[in-house]
């Protein structure tokens, strides 16, 4: 006899019908003797339109009161859950993250798990009952709700396995495993069987949602072993797991990208020691992430900065860098919202030459203008206008050969 924590994201307990499915699949489990803890999301779009409605009322609400009302949606399907299941037969108690116990620090919209209770979940195990818990949510400890990011389901899936040491965890979603790239912009995308650790915290961190990044830093970092599947359909789905030398020996196991990002840039700045700081310094404290950076030399002993932050930042770091401008003596400052990061991600990539310049010359083919480049020891990302998102990841998949299963080595 096993144990279980099965997640199943927004789209898997969409309807009442897709629910009632979830929990024929959960009894037929729960029938063979294995323990099951199930996690879920709030049905799909509801975070979606929770926001939409605080954001009616302010512009920016407290991040305290969003997460009390951001919370409420993984709670109605926990119950929702419960009852289908109770419908079936099968006895199951849910629970919020607060009642579970998750505790986490207090930084409310984007918390992380400091400790997980087990005792409560423990005692319904033994008692043989499903135990349904909400997924993104849990409790500080002045006792205020909390909610761990977008896409925090996950974590909560992977941080209850690792605290009741559960033999797998389980990502029920709409696509069948980790695939190449996202298969809603490649057809051509291939299921993988297993993705190291390693290569998916690049994946995610670069913008593949299919799993929130702390939930691979969290399974890596305890061990829990970890599957994403689908709800629909049987399958074995993929493996993410330590690297071993019976794995795929690709070059490059996928492409990820994000849609999320924007560009800013100052020119003419004065070439002296210190300006880096004095441009980042004051983006840095108003909190704001800066991912990509790039400097150039003019010949006239002025410099051109350019760096990349998140487009819900770029309103708030475009006015600071107008007046970093007037300070420094800098020439103008101009921005973009309307591109892409596009990378390319693979373990492989430590040990051979050349993947860059075939990446190049992919995106060349297809008359792209790389704006950006960054690398890292598995990661090469290009920084392309937006409209060429689809055209770029395409061109890269073919020019990897992605679609086709790494030979044998
Ligand atoms: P859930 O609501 O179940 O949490 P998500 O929408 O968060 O589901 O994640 C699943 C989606 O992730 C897929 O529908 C797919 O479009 C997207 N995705 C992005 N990159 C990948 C990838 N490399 N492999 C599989 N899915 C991906
Ligand atoms: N419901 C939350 C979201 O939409 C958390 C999750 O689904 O994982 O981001
Ligand atoms: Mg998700």
């Amino acid at each position: 006899m096993g144990l279980f924590v099965y997640k199943f994201g927004g789209t898997s307990v969409g309807s009442v019908e897709r629910i009632k499915a979830v929990a024929e699949k959960v009894k037929k489990v729960h029938d063979q003797g294995e323990q099951l803890v199930i996690v879920v999301s709030a049905m799909s779009g509801e975070t979606n339109r929770l926001i939409a409605l605080a954001n009616e009322i302010q512009k920016y609400p407290n991040s305290r009161e969003m997460d009390v009302l951001l919370s409420t949606g993984e709670q109605v399907t926990t119950s929702l859950l419960s009852m289908a299941l109770h419908e079936l037969g099968c006895p199951a108690c849910s629970y919020t993250g607060g009642q579970v116990k998750i505790l986490t620090d207090s930084s409310h919209t984007k918390a992380r798990i400091i400790n997980i209770d087990d005792k409560r979940m423990r005692e319904d195990l033994t008692a043989g009952r499903v135990v349904v818990v909400a997924g993104f949510q849990g409790v500080d400890d002045k006792g205020n709700i909390t909610t761990l990011g977008r896409g925090g389901s996950d974590t909560t899936a992977v941080a209850l396995a690792a605290a009741l040491k559960a033999d797998e965890c389980c990502i029920f979603t709409d696509v069948d495993g980790v695939y190449t790239t996202d298969p809603r912009v490649e057809p051509n995308a291939r299921r993988l069987e297993k993705i190291t650790f390693e290569e998916m915290l690049e994946m995610a961190s670069l913008g593949s949602k299919v799993l929130q990044i702390r939930s691979v830093e969290f399974a890596g970092k305890y061990n829990v072993p970890l599957r994403v599947l689908s709800s629909f359909t049987e399958g074995k789905g993929t493996l993410i797991t330590y690297e071993d030398d019976q794995m795929e020996q690709a070059l490059i196991s996928g492409i990820a990208f994000n849609r999320d990002e924007a560009k800013l840039t100052i020119t003419g700045v004065p070439d002296l020691p210190g300006v880096a700081y004095k441009i980042l310094g004051p983006i840095a404290d108003a909190n704001i992430e800066v991912d990509m950076i790039i400097q150039n030399i003019a010949g006239d002993e002025t410099t051109d900065f350019t760096f990349t932050v998140h487009r819900n930042d770029y309103e708030k770091a475009k006015e600071l860098l107008d007046s970093i401008c007037a300070e420094l003596g800098a020439k103008a400052v101009t921005g973009d919202v309307k591109i892409v990061k596009i990378s390319i991600v693979g373990v492989g990539m430590r040990s051979h030459a050349g993947i860059a310049s075939t990446m190049f010359k992919a995106l060349a083919d297809e008359g792209i203008n790389i704006r950006m480049i960054s690398t890292s020891e598995i990661k090469i990302s290009v920084v392309v206008d937006e409209k060429y998102l689809e055209l770029a990841v395409r061109a890269l998949h073919s020019a990897f050969e992605l679609d086709r299963e790494p030979v044998e080595s």
